[in-house]
């Protein structure tokens, strides 16, 4: 079954989305495979957004993501990966649906609260980076 790799970004985690978040993929009927809490360094930040590292907002990006603990799960679903995005919603909160997550619950672009892998590519690589020890199956 296809697993995704979901992350509630230091602003989610402070600003007490943790559960609204995680209700919304259960409601939807995803199933929760693994989670844990994590506090990441700039090396490790930077390889997970290794793809955006040419990018002119990239240093930015990973300031954000080290700049409080994250919550780092694995969703599991039909479609979950494309489904998790209309989840999510647009990268920029602005162009965001209401009912979406960021259409809900986010105005920036660079505390945009959560990030859903955008591939089969991305979610086997970002599952393997977040989860090395086989704690997913
Ligand atoms: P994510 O990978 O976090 O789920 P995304 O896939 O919607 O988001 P990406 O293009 O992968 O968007 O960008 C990763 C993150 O980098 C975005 O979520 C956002 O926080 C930040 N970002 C993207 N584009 C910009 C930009 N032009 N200016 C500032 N920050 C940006
Ligand atoms: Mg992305």
């Amino acid at each position: 079954m296809e697993q995704t790799f979901i992350m509630i970004k230091p602003d989610g985690v402070q600003r007490g989305l943790v559960g609204e978040i995680i209700a919304r993929f259960e409601k939807k009927g995803f199933c929760l495979r693994g989670m844990k809490m994590a506090s990441v360094d700039k090396s490790f930040a930077g390889k997970h957004y290794q793809d955006l590292s040419t990018k002119p907002f990239f240093n930015k990006l990973v300031d954000y993501i080290i700049s409080g603990p994250v919550v780092a799960m694995v969703w599991e679903g039909k479609n979950v990966i494309a489904t998790g995005r209309k989840i999510i919603g647009m990268t920029n909160p602005s162009d965001s649906a209401p009912g979406t997550i960021r259409g809900d619950f986010a105005i920036e672009m660079g505390r945009n609260i959560i990030h859903g892998s955008d591939s089969v590519e991305s979610a086997r690589k970002e599952i393997a980076l977040w989860f090395p020890d086989g704690t997913v199956n």
